[in-house]
């Protein structure tokens, strides 16, 4: 949850509050969490590395100053001479992710008091068995599929074997459309809290409506599409592409249904051509090892064998087998 051995820090902030009489220079307790990655006063990426010697920066020590770098004790604020930025500025999508982020990690900040520390499996657990009952009435799959989650971790989670990170019951509650106070802290879901879920890669809330958007860029996923099936690439499942394109599958299916099953049928073909290969190369392992053992006066029976391949799992299919009779046919010792 909290980072413990770097903390990131914005230079922006450190020049307000240096310019300012009034003003301490501290560090936010936000800046230690991970899932933060923008200084929500400024905009602004937050760095974890000192900009004059890419060291990456420790918490305060109790001999460093603070707004320096405690290894090269150059100031840390933005100044004249102040390094460019290798960072790309910010999208839209991830501001308002980080908006929203930052909002939530600073209510759960502001009601620590109220919440055993540190958070506790069983009460992330029931909050999950509150939500999977209240959305999709008990129904564990339907809950998972509907965020994208592999069913055995929703169900390790409700169940309170393990924890998940922050940063995965951000994006859940960003998805639900509920702060994590809420999702950890309240009995029943609120009537604000939509049925139907947010991906924080392509709804973007509008905030002069109040109604979830769908952005979705349909001629640059055309083109992203058609080039996975264009490469020379080993070819992705659909699952794969919509991960890497940002949209859920059944979004890509609904726009392009052709393109997303040429995709698939590629893959699919690929992954038959691949498991033939596989056979032919021990079709032809089992060849070789039959001789060899032979020749050392051993019987070439499937243990003897197996113990040579570099897959011994592979006399399960029938056409390696038919390789292994065949190779003990060619020195006699089959009919
Ligand atoms: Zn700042
Ligand atoms: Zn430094």
């Amino acid at each position: 949850m909290l980072s413990s051995t770097v903390i990131q820090r914005c230079p922006y902030c450190y020049e307000e509050w240096c310019s300012s009489k009034d003003k301490v220079i501290y560090e936010p307790l936000i800046w230690f969490f991970e899932a933060v990655t923008l200084c929500h006063w400024h905009n602004q990426s937050l760095y974890q590395q000192c900009p004059h010697c890419k060291r990456e920066l420790p918490p305060l020590a109790s001999y460093s100053r603070p707004g320096y770098c405690p290894y090269c004790l150059k100031w840390l604020g933005v100044t004249a001479n102040y390094p460019s930025s290798d960072k790309t500025p910010p999208s839209k999508e991830e501001i308002i992710w980080q908006t929203w982020v930052i909002k939530t990690v600073g209510e759960l900040l502001a009601n620590t008091p109220h919440l055993p520390k540190p958070l506790k499996r069983e009460i992330v657990a029931q909050a999950f068995c509150r939500y999977v009952n209240q959305f999709t009435e008990g129904n564990t799959a339907a809950f998972a599929r509907m965020l994208e989650i592999p069913k055995n971790k929703v169900w390790m989670w409700q169940m309170g074997k393990v924890l998940p990170e922050l940063n995965v019951i951000l994006k859940i509650c960003f998805t639900l459309q509920v702060s994590v106070l809420d999702f950890l802290t309240q009995e029943t879901l609120k009537e604000t809290s939509s049925k139907f879920p947010a991906t924080p890669q392509n709804q973007v809330r509008d905030s002069s409506t109040k109604k979830l958007e769908v952005k979705f860029d349909s001629d640059r996923t055309q083109k992203l599409l058609e080039n996975v099936l264009q490469t020379n690439e080993q070819p992705l499942p659909m699952t794969a592409v919509a991960k890497r394109l940002g949209y859920p599958k059944r979004v890509l299916y609904r726009h392009f249904p052709e393109l997303c099953r040429a995709i698939s049928a590629e893959y699919v073909k690929y992954m038959k051509e691949s498991r033939l290969k596989r056979i032919d190369q021990c079709c032809e392992e089992v060849k070789l090892a039959v001789r060899q053992v032979y020749t050392e006066g051993i019987y070439p029976s499937e243990a003897a064998i197996s113990k040579l391949l570099a897959k011994p799992g592979c006399f399960r299919d029938k056409k390696v087998r038919a390789a292994l009779r065949a190779a003990r046919r060619e020195i006699c010792l089959e009919p």
